[in-house]
């Protein structure tokens, strides 16, 4: 593995190397990129007499106005494939801007930001939660409704000791939770146009394209943009893998970081278009091909056979570009004239919000 050279980095990079493979990628990646982007120390936490670095990478046009894809991971501890089809996504990118002059072109006029890995501790100690045992997903101070009080993987206060829980009540969010918020307020917020994907894995055996709300199944404000959006990915990679819907048709949770992110954006009521959306690849499918991962608590979250770990990491390489590309381009899904767009709506509330 090669290193990062110190004194091209505003951090010390040895202090961080070793420590998981995921991060070690990262630094390495961090060299193909050289110049061509920068890097963000966002963050440290101690555990284990460890340092863990939240690292944070803005790469493109310094306009922050300018349409942004952004690109997150790792919230889940034991979820690590969701960061490594992140990195495998930015090694192919970097990579493209070495010398494809489309892709130098696009940074000209875009921006894409990534967090490659929102919960080192979690991925370290092969858990879900962070450090101290608080399920990220379920930190923000955001309230579910029609949620049943024995529904706890919704989130629950009764003990770090248990999975899904939220964190003392009232109290400020956990270090990892607010990084991750401060990153998306500073690097994506003033964007005209953005999207963004936070990759997950485990949840069912299809790969489901999650947008907001987790909290309620009510519908939030861009259910137009939404399928605008769908209906492009359609008609453009009509054999595509993905279940689009909003997250609440699945399960409904309180705390999700991306309601509470999309809620903040909407309040300042900009003509901005935010639309955070979730990636949860469906797991569940791998273990039925390979019934032994059921009893490897990894397994049950990631791809063990080789293969089936080099399909995945190719697989969502087409979603990502073609949402680095919609972000440029707009005019046939976002800004679109306002009698298409009630239709639109329309056609969301009977699609998606049927009951
Ligand atoms: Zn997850």
């Amino acid at each position: 593995m090669k290193l990062v050279k110190a004194h091209s980095l505003p951090f010390d990079v040895t202090r961080y190397t070793g420590v998981l493979p995921e991060l070690d990628e990262l630094f390495e990646l961090i060299t193909i990129m050289g110049d061509k982007g920068k890097v963000k120390l966002l963050g440290e936490i101690e555990h284990s007499n460890r340092h863990f670095p939240l690292i944070g990478l803005t790469i493109g046009t310094e306009d922050k106005t300018a349409p942004t894809f952004g690109l997150f991971a790792g919230v889940h501890g034991l979820e690590r494939i969701g960061s490594q089809v992140l990195l495998a996504y930015l090694r192919t990118f970097l990579n493209l801007l070495q010398w494809d002059k489309n892709t130098q072109d696009i940074l000209q006029r875009t921006r894409f930001v990534l967090i490659p890995v929102i919960n080192p501790v979690g991925m370290f100690l092969k858990r879900r939660s962070n450090g101290n045992g608080v399920d990220l997903m379920r930190n923000a101070p955001v309230k579910a409704d029609k949620i049943s009080p024995f529904s706890f993987y919704g989130g629950h206060r009764i003990s770090s000791r248990l999975p899904w829980y939220q964190g003392v009540e009232n109290s400020p969010m956990e270090l990892e939770a607010e990084v991750l918020c401060n990153f998306v307020k500073e690097e994506v917020f003033s964007s005209q146009l953005a999207i963004s994907v936070d990759v997950h894995s485990g949840y069912g055996t299809k790969d489901r394209f999650w947008f907001p709300y987790a909290k309620t199944r009510n519908p939030f404000k861009n259910i137009s943009e939404a399928l605008g959006l769908k209906t492009l990915l359609d008609k453009t990679y009509p054999n595509h893998i993905y279940k689009v819907e909003p997250q609440s048709n699945q399960y409904v949770t309180h705390g999700d970081l991306w309601d509470f992110l999309y809620d903040q954006h909407s309040s300042l009521e900009n003509n901005r278009l935010f639309l955070p959306f979730c990636l949860e690849m469906g797991s569940w499918l791998w273990i039925k091909k390979n019934f032994r991962q059921a009893f490897s608590i990894l397994g049950v979250f990631n791809p063990i056979a080789t293969h089936r770990l080099q399909r995945t990491l190719r697989r969502h390489i087409h979603l990502f570009d073609f949402l680095l590309r919609a972000v440029q381009s707009p005019g046939s899904w976002a800004e679109i004239p306002s009698t298409e767009k009630l239709l639109l709506r329309k056609q969301a509330l009977d699609l998606w919000y049927e009951d």
